[in-house]
């Protein structure tokens, strides 16, 4: 039987500072799994990052 598929998030190597990866608690440590190493998509910082990044710069 397969191992399942761990879906990395593209910003894990160079998280921002209010990622769950960068303070590892009780209570990150579920997000941790479920986002970072899981349905990155789903997670709220990269959609509001990832949002941020594809929208041009305001002139
Ligand atoms: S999944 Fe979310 S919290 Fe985790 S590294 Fe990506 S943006 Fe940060």
């Amino acid at each position: 039987m397969a191992a399942p598929r761990l879906h990395v998030c593209i910003y894990l190597q160079h998280p921002f500072d209010d990622c769950y990866c960068m303070n590892i608690t009780g209570a990150t440590i579920p997000r941790l799994l479920d986002y970072c190493v899981g349905d990155f998509g789903s997670c709220p910082i990269f959609r509001k990052r990832h949002r941020h990044e594809k929208e041009p710069a305001a002139e």
